[in-house]
């Protein structure tokens, strides 16, 4: 194990491909985005990305419950709604995140909803998401990949947790852009959304399970092998 910095590796396609091979062997498919509504899967989540930053999943599928229960979750019902921020109460600071829904809601009222969004580039989906208020790159591109099917790499703090300490980023400012754009440089060419949907919600399982923020349980990771453990000193 070293716990001393040494220059990052290259993020390369052989590198890659094996990461992610190695861990879809280990945790199965994982079968993201996780809905509740199957009457509006879609929009679900465009709801769920605003939702869930900095805040639990379960606390995100309490706050959709509540929606449901108050009515369909469509883009027109949540502008309506007088008391949107106590209806997602449980999600975190829910005045600011009611805000950040309706300025969401009425982008994609205007964008002429999935049809819309269909026919814009990736590059013009982005820029107009983190154009909203409260909407920044990493809640933009999980919007486009998951809602849009469009290949974007999600360079979370739980990816640059894992790249850290494979040797695979370093240094002390997390550039999202740089990041992001360095995994789909080294991509395979073959990789498309169904590719970045599985590898993103495989990042999210690994870090949750095995590489911990403190105590990674390294003994049992399957990535042990490949893994420089930069900066891990408690296993
Ligand atoms: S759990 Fe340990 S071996 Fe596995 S990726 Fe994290 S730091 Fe590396």
């Amino acid at each position: 194990m070293s716990a001393a910095q040494t220059p990052a590796a290259a993020i390369t396609t052989h590198g890659l491909t094996e990461f992610y091979a190695r861990l879809a062997e280990y945790y199965g498919p994982q079968c993201w985005w996780p809905n509740l509504d199957d009457n509006n899967p879609r929009f679900e989540i465009l709801v769920g990305a605003v939702l869930t930053q900095h805040t639990a999943w379960a606390n995100v599928e309490r706050a959709i419950g509540t929606l449901l229960g108050a009515g369909p979750l469509t883009a027109e019902t949540l502008l309506a709604h007088e008391d949107l921020a106590e209806l997602i109460r449980r999600a975190g600071p829910h005045r600011v995140k009611a805000e950040r829904l309706k300025g969401l809601c009425r982008w994609f009222i205007n964008a002429g909803g999935f049809g819309g969004i269909e026919a814009m580039s990736t590059a013009k989906l982005c820029s107009d998401l983190r154009a909203i208020r409260g909407i920044g790159p990493e809640t933009a591109d999980v919007i486009a990949l998951y809602a849009a099917d469009r290949p974007r790499f999600i360079a979370d703090a739980y990816a640059f947790r894992i790249f850290e300490r494979l040797g695979w980023w370093q240094g002390n400012t997390r550039r999202y852009e740089t990041l992001r754009e360095q995994v789909e440089a080294a991509a395979p060419e073959h990789w498309r959304a169904a590719e970045y949907d599985e590898i993103h919600a495989l990042v999210v399982r690994h870090a949750i399970a095995l590489c911990h923020k403190r105590h990674p349980d390294c003994a049992n990771c399957p990535l042990a092998e490949r893994c420089a453990q930069i900066g891990v000193t408690d296993t």
